[in-house]
This record gives structure tokens, sequence and C-alpha cells, in this order.
């Protein structure tokens, strides 16, 4: 075995990658599988495309229909993985929305549903595997997805349920690491900056203009650069980060 696989090796291990149909997810649902992982992928409409991926990849996949947002449609998911894989070690809670509008303008319906997919789902995929993990003595690794917009305000679009719905994951995400740390549970969180995925490379050029100088780095980050942080985070190499968030933003939040 090479120095790097003993330290980021996934071998034997069962990872859940939420929201892996596209964007970051199915690139960093490859990617822990290279690492040697066995692979669920979670969306509301399927993730063929990824599994197929994977299987190219000579990686082992599953795709289950699940809503994060839905308590029964997690746990049914969970139920399944224990069938079929008979264990979960790390979890990409990384489904998620976002709704660029002004606060004015926004209904509430807007608000509950960035709130109820980005911060409540998230709390009910990572209630569902603590309790797995405990169950079943599983020193696993949870890695929730958070954003830059937790810690900053996004300028010049307004997206106030999403900044506060991230916000709420890096809190959230401490609270769980402290009450699990007894169970040998790792909980923490990244916080990207602005990535091309079909979230983000769908919005308008004005608003791209807008943020290149806003960021050092001058250009959107790829979702590959975020495979490392999340493998790393997975790995028993970050056995001693626990609560932490992650960033990754090409330097944004520094300025
Ligand atoms: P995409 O829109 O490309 O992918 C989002 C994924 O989430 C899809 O697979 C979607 O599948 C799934 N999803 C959405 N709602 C649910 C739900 N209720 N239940 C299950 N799955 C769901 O987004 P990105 O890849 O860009 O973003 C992924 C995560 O990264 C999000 O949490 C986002 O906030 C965060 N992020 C993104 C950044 C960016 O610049 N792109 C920057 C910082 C953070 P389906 O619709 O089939 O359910």
């Amino acid at each position: 075995m090479s120095y790097i696989d003993e330290l980021f090796g996934l071998k034997n291990k069962v990872a859940l990658v939420t929201g892996g149909g596209r964007g970051i997810g199915q690139t960093v649902a490859v990617a822990l599988a290279k690492a040697g992982a066995e692979l669920v992928i979670i969306s509301r409409s399927g993730a063929d495309e990824t599994v197929k991926l994977i299987e190219k990849e000579g990686g082992k996949a599953y795709s289950l229909i699940a809503d994060v947002t839905k308590e029964a449609s997690v746990d049914t998911a969970m139920a399944e993985i224990l069938k079929r894989s008979g264990r979960l070690d790390v979890v990409f809670n990384n489904a998620g929305v976002c709704i660029h509008k002004g606060t004015l303008e926004a209904s509430i319906e807007e608000w509950r549903e960035v709130i109820d997919i980005n911060l409540t789902g998230e709390y009910i995929v990572a209630r569902a595997a603590g309790r797995l993990m405990i169950e079943h003595k599983i020193k696993g690794s949870i890695i929730n997805m958070a954003s830059m917009s937790g810690s900053i305000v996004n300028i010049p679009q307004w997206q106030a349920s999403y900044n506060a719905s991230k916000a709420g994951v890096i809190h959230m995400t401490r609270s769980l690491a402290i009450e699990w740390a007894e169970y040998g549970i790792r909980v923490n969180s990244l916080s990207p900056g602005y990535i091309g995925t079909p979230m983000s490379v769908d919005t308008p050029k004005e608003l791209k203009d807008a943020w290149m100088p806003l960021i050092p780095a001058h250009r959107m980050g790829k979702p590959e650069e975020l495979a490392g942080a999340v493998i790393y985070l997975a790995s028993e190499h970050s056995g001693y980060t626990n609560g932490s968030d992650l960033i990754v933003d090409g330097g944004y939040v520094c300025v």
C-alpha cells in the first residue's frame, strides 16, 4: 500500500453522497470511489449517470431515490443501505438549492424551501446516519456541505435564505460534532466559494462578471478542486479534525 493510500484510502468503507446526480456531488462521488469506497448516491431524480461513471472507473456504486427533506424517505434509504452494504462510514451531506431574490420580493414559501432542503435536510440525513453509526458502533465521518455564504454576504445577488441556511449548517455541524464526539463520530463542514456546476453555470453573465473582481483567484473553482478536501475529511487521517469548517474559495472570505 502506498503512503498516500495509507493516509487517505477509503477501502472497505461505504460512503453516501446526497445530491450526487450532478454537480459537486457527482464529481466528489467519483473521487470517493477512486479512493476505494463503495458509493451510495441519493437524489430525488436518480443518479444513474454517476453510477455509470464510477463503474467505468472500476468502482462499486448504486443510487437510491430519496428526498432529504422527508424523514421517512431518508429512513427508508438508510435501511436499504444497511441491507445492501451492511454499514455506513462516510456521509457527504451535499444536496442543496439556492434562490437569488431580494428579501422584499421572495415569498415565505421560497424561504422555507431553501431552509428545508439546505438546513433541515442536512439535519435529517446527519441524524439518521449518526443513529445508524451509533447503533452499529461505526466511527464514521459526516461532512456537511456549507458554503462561504455561511460566513459572508454575497454581492450583488441577494440570497438571504441561502446565506442563513449555510450559516446554520456551520453551527449545526459544530453542535453535532460535540454531541457525537464520545462515539468517535466526526462531523465537519465544507465551505466552497463559487464553483462551476449546473447551480452556478446558468447564472447570468452580468452576475459572474460582477463576481470576478471580488475573487482573489479571479476565477470560479472546479468541482474537482473540492474532491481532495472531502477525501481528507472522510479519511482516518483527519481523525483529530472535528467540528471544523474547511473553506475552499480561492481566498474570497479573506478580503
Ligand atoms: P446542483 O444543483 O448541481 O446539484 C444539487 C443536487 O442536489 C442535485 O443532485 C439535486 O438532485 C439534489 N437535491 C436537491 N434537492 C434535493 C432533495 N430535496 N433531496 C435530495 N436531493 C436533492 O448543485 P451544486 O452541485 O452546485 O451544489 C451542491 C451543494 O454545494 C449545495 O449544497 C450547494 O449549496 C453547495 N455549494 C455550491 C456552490 C456552487 O458555487 N455551486 C458553492 C458553495 C456551496 P435532484 O434535483 O434530482 O434531487
